[in-house]
């Protein structure tokens, strides 16, 4: 299948590790030049010699931004206007989960989270608009969690947050169609940077990765057996951020080797 993406360019929030990291590869091996960010500017580096690598200084842009923080994705919207004047894709990845419970979220916390979930989508949207107002062809894809739909009871606080952000991408395809596609989708675990990390800090410190993660799907019931990768993620962001993908808006699709227990 050919998903016309030679020449397009996307925008990845958060394209330094994991999901973000897989989705910039991949738009790059279908010919889309991309502009990524993330906050540590070593990690950002690294990330833009290996792309560089891959493709070629000239197809990649990486800026240092928090989504978070206005000025900051509005320099990188200006970046990219400088660079290539257009967007055609954008893709809200930046993120990352909260574990707690109602009793253990303070409302500082509450705050947080729900500045990162929204804030994530609503900066980006607005600074990348007039961008991809420039394309015949633009979408939004965001990256968000199956908790949206089955909230986990450790997972109280991100949980709610992640539903909001359901609602407004679909608000969102309404009132952006047909120039823009809005679509997301819905994660289960994915082996990245945050398992990494729980991996990492695990009790029992003599666990091999392999028997750690076996472990855990096994715990957490994943019907496919194991945890999902971050290329299995990309390739279906990158269909459904391409033209190939052109009647497909205000849909969510889920990605977590068949964990949810909803119809
Ligand atoms: P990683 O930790 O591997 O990657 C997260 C990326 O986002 C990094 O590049 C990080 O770089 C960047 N990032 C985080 N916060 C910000 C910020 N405020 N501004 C800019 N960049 C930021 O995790 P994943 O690949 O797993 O996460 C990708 C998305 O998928 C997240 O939104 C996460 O919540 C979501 N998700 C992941 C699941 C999983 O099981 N892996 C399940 C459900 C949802 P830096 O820290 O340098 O800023």
């Amino acid at each position: 299948m050919d998903l016309a993406l030679a020449g397009r360019v996307a925008i990845v929030t958060g394209g330094t590790s994991g999901i973000g990291l897989a989705c910039v590869r991949s738009f790059l091996d279908e010919g889309a030049d991309v502009a990524f960010c993330g906050r540590d500017e070593a990690r950002l580096e690294q990330a833009r010699a290996a792309f560089a690598e891959q493709a070629g200084a000239g197809r990649i842009l990486a800026k240092r931004c928090d989504v978070t923080k206005p000025e900051e994705v509005q320099a990188f919207a200006q970046a990219v206007a400088a660079w290539r004047s257009r967007a055609d894709m954008l893709v809200n990845n930046a993120g990352q989960g909260r574990v707690s419970t109602f009793e253990t979220t303070t409302d500082e916390q509450w705050r947080a989270e729900l500045d990162l979930k929204f804030f994530s989508q609503v900066l980006p949207i607005r600074a990348f608009k007039p961008l991809l107002g420039a394309s015949d062809a633009a979408s939004i894809t965001a990256v968000n969690s199956l908790l949206a739909y089955q909230p986990e009871p450790h997972m109280v606080c991100t949980s709610a947050a992640r539903a909001g952000v359901q609602s407004l991408l679909k608000s969102l395809a309404g009132e952006f169609a047909p120039a823009i596609r809005v679509n997301s989708v819905v994660l289960g675990l994915i082996e990245s940077g945050q398992w990494e990390r729980r991996f990492e800090a695990r009790e029992d410190k003599s666990q091999s990765r392999e028997a750690w993660l076996a472990a855990l799907a096994q715990s957490k019931h994943i019907p496919a057996g194991r945890l999902g990768r971050p290329d299995e993620v990309a390739r279906a962001i990158v269909f459904l951020a391409s033209p190939a993908a052109a009647y497909i808006t205000g849909a969510s699709l889920e990605i977590s080797g068949g964990v949810s227990r909803f119809i």
